[in-house]
């Protein structure tokens, strides 16, 4: 069975037997709070339950690193949407040791973008054209730095208001302890990050 069809099979049988139920809730976050954490998949299920989340306390927003790539992309808008239109009043980006974006390599991923059938050509077309390829696949040399850093982004958005805790966090993939790298409630980040 391909896995589509697997997923298939457990939703009819998730649904017929009304597994949903013990998950009723409403799109508003109970705990007021919005979360960005790495996509990591050991964080799957470990990162709610190791922050005491259930389903409806929190709004979680997901992508590789925990990162904010723009200050005019889609996870920032998401948090200004969770803010004003989804009564979040809180935020914490939860990055993790041991995470893939830590020296991500962006030649070794285009060349295997070439081993998977994209052409020279086509890589070539994209960095004539001002795409800076190298800049979008870069990750992160520190991930106490890069979550300073995210925490930054957020904080001086010119729509984010300011009374809004953001609180800097990094997660253990194992054990699922949480360091506090900024606690939003006493913010004395440096400036320069
Ligand atoms: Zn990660």
């Amino acid at each position: 069975m391909d896995r589509l069809s697997a997923l298939l099979e457990h939703n009819r049988a998730f649904t017929e037997n009304r597994e949903y139920e013990q998950f009723k809730t409403d799109r508003f976050p109970d705990k007021g709070l919005a979360v960005l954490a790495c996509m990591d998949a050991r964080l799957v299920e470990l990162l709610p339950k190791a922050m005491g989340l259930k389903n409806g306390d929190a709004k979680l927003i997901k992508n590789a690193g925990a990162l904010i790539t723009h200050p005019w992309g889609s996870v920032m808008r998401s948090l200004i949407v969770a803010i004003y239109e989804l009564r979040a009043d809180e935020v914490c980006v939860v990055a993790h040791r041991d995470c893939g974006m830590r020296a991500l390599n962006p030649n070794k991923i285009l060349q295997h973008a070439m081993e998977r059938g994209i052409s020279e050509e086509t890589i070539a077309t994209l960095r004539a054209a001002g795409i800076d390829l190298d800049n979008w696949l870069k990750g992160f040399e520190n991930v106490c730095d890069s979550v300073r850093h995210t925490v930054q982004t957020i904080r001086n958005h010119p729509l984010m208001p300011k009374d809004i805790p953001v609180h800097g966090l990094v997660i253990h993939p194992s054990t699922g302890r949480l360091e506090v790298i900024v606690d939003g409630y006493h913010c004395d980040i440096d400036p320069a990050l």
